[in-house]
């Protein structure tokens, strides 16, 4: 990779809710990011998204390990293997989420949104489920990467809501799709390369319900510290109410300058 990244990541309660059900994951050596959103009644929600980042991650170690390792699901011949590596691991998780509420009454109706991120060098791959959402700004533009799988996103690309209407619809918060809903489940893939300057967010709704873009791209845009970025992010979701749990991952991607130490001695070493 000639581009290196920095990240920040944060999850909040937020305001309202008495336990949050959004789960994130990292792993730097792997390169991928995951935040999950969940939903169930009692602490069914907290364990589809912990459940789900946890088989990903898995998914992934896995694959490092045997890079042969079978894909769950068919392969897309338009995306890298990469993409379809995570395409492959959310079906797995969505499997085990049915499987888990099939065999756990009090768990039953549990699902999870996803969004997530890998990096195969300098390409960004990602994928989603549910209205979590991916978000990247360069050139001082933000423009959301993912569309969202809800009924007001439908309404809207079909013509029959605009979208001031659909911020303020009561149904805002009906996804069309969800990890556990069903024993198959539609991946949405994509990938694009990155240059030096992008910067990334991965996000669950508790951010994007209720702080206009405009204001996201404005904190993205002008604070150069990333955890700093990441806390102004929490606290603006709070201030517009804080009706949700908050959850987001922020990557800025940067030149690397000149092999870090780690991989100087890897070299040296001829890992
Ligand atoms: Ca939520």
């Amino acid at each position: 990779m000639t581009l290196a990244l920095l990240h920040g990541a944060q999850s909040d309660v937020g305001r309202k809710r008495s336990h949050n059900e959004d789960h994130y994951g990292i792993d730097l050596d792997l390169g991928l990011f995951v935040v999950c959103d969940g939903m169930g009644g009692g602490n069914a929600g907290e364990v589809a998204s912990a459940l789900a980042v946890d088989t990903i991650h898995r998914h992934f170690l896995e694959a490092g390990d045997n890079p042969d390792m079978a894909l769950v699901g068919e392969a897309d011949d338009r995306v890298t293997h990469t993409t379809n590596r995570l395409a492959s691991a959310i079906r797995l998780a969505n499997r085990a989420i049915v499987t888990s509420a099939q065999t756990h009454r009090e768990w039953a109706g549990m699902g999870t949104t996803v969004v997530a991120a890998a990096f195969d060098e300098d390409r960004l791959c990602y994928a989603h489920v549910g209205d979590s959402r991916l978000y990247l700004v360069r050139n001082r533009t933000m423009q959301q990467l993912t569309k969202d799988h809800s009924w007001v996103a439908e309404q809207v690309a079909q013509g029959l809501l605009t979208e001031e209407e659909a911020e303020r619809s009561p149904r805002r918060n009906l996804v069309t799709q969800a990890l556990g809903a069903h024993a198959a489940v539609e991946v949405s893939l994509g990938e694009l390369p990155l240059v030096a300057g992008d910067r990334l967010l991965l996000c669950s709704d508790g951010l994007t319900k209720d702080v206009p873009d405009s204001l996201i791209s404005q904190i993205l845009l002008d604070e150069a510290d990333v955890p700093i970025l990441t806390q102004k992010l929490i606290t603006v979701a709070n201030d517009t109410g804080g009706d949700d749990n908050i959850t987001v991952i922020v990557l800025v991607v940067r030149e690397q300058s000149k092999p870090g130490l780690w991989r100087q001695l890897r070299q040296r070493l001829a890992l």
